[in-house]
């Protein structure tokens, strides 16, 4: 037994060090990610469940390494955040997501994306003004572009971000509360900042069918949003039935891969050829 066990602590001490190694070269590997092109924007489309149409659709970031490795956001969007590089990532993300919205209304599609922020993106002091810059230069209307941002992001920097949506609120900007209900945090920020949509989170979609808590959870969330005037979207829909019981409770839209998963531009962009669309 005591042989097993240290092996067994050198096996995990072994792969400490090959997660830290990891994290050490993706690190470095982020740093010059923008400036080599590695980064793409995929966009997922939301449905608006009365009419059946796309009328927003979400953006996606996506890391194309230059030896062909595809990462995804929940491994290398923690290490931009740790190292600050999600200042600079998140910026490439609102210039690229108003860039597509241009091109779109050039090609007489009306949508509207939203752009993930992160907590550090909150603090940066020059976001605002990026922002502003970007719609300008794109010549998109401001209300094209909305942005998401978690319960932990309000309840950390609840000064900065009531700042900061206030400001975006001016502009024309929307705002969303994204995987609602996950935050542990009090709903007062609900009334209290110029919030549009909440998007219930999909750990609540998973289970609707069959599980009664859930959908009492749901219906709560859709009964509260709606009284505060807020709209609801819900994430992570994959099935009929899911669709179905969100549709007849009133949910505003809907996102999952029942409908698309995320898609390379040119691809969207072919799904709005395709399917009922503004
Ligand atoms: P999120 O904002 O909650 O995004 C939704 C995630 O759910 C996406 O994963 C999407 O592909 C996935 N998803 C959508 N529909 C379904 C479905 O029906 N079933 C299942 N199982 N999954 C579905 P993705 O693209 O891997 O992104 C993961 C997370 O990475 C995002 O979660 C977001 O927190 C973060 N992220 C992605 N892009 C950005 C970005 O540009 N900036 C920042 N700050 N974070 C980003
Ligand atoms: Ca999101
Ligand atoms: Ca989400
Ligand atoms: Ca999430």
């Amino acid at each position: 037994a005591k042989k097993a066990s240290k092996s067994s602590v050198q096996f995990y001490s072994q792969a400490l060090k090959d997660a830290s190694q990891r994290i050490i070269e993706l690190e470095s590997a982020l740093q010059t990610a923008i400036t080599n092109h590695e980064f793409e924007l995929f966009l997922q489309p939301m449905l608006d469940l009365t009419s059946g149409t796309i009328l927003k659709a979400e953006a996606l970031l996506r890391w194309n390494r230059l030896d062909g490795e595809r990462i995804g956001p929940d491994e290398f969007i923690p290490i931009a955040e740790q190292t600050g590089l999600i200042v600079p990532i998140g910026k490439w993300v609102i210039s690229r997501a108003c860039e597509m919205i241009s091109t779109l209304n050039h090609r007489g599609h009306s949508c509207k994306l939203s752009v993930n922020l992160s907590p550090r993106q909150i603090s940066d002091r020059h976001l605002l003004e990026f922002i502003r810059g970007s719609i300008q230069n794109s010549h998109i209307q401001p209300d094209q572009l909305e942005l998401e941002l978690t319960e932990g992001v309000l309840v950390d920097n609840y000064d900065k971000v009531q700042y900061l949506l206030t400001e975006v609120r001016k502009l024309g900007v929307s705002v969303s509360i994204d995987d609602f209900g996950t935050g542990y945090s009090s709903l007062s920020y609900l009334k209290k900042l110029p919030i549009d949509h909440i998007k219930i989170d999909r750990s609540f979609v998973q289970d609707l069918v069959s599980d009664e808590n859930d959908k009492a959870i749901i219906l709560a969330i859709i009964a509260m949003a709606h009284s505060l005037k807020l709209n609801v979207i819900a994430e992570g829909v994959e099935t009929e039935l899911q669709r179905n019981f969100l549709q007849l409770n009133h949910c505003n839209l809907a996102q999952g891969y029942l409908f698309s998963r995320p898609l390379p531009f040119a691809q969207f962009c072919d799904y709005l050829n395709t399917t009922v669309s503004s």
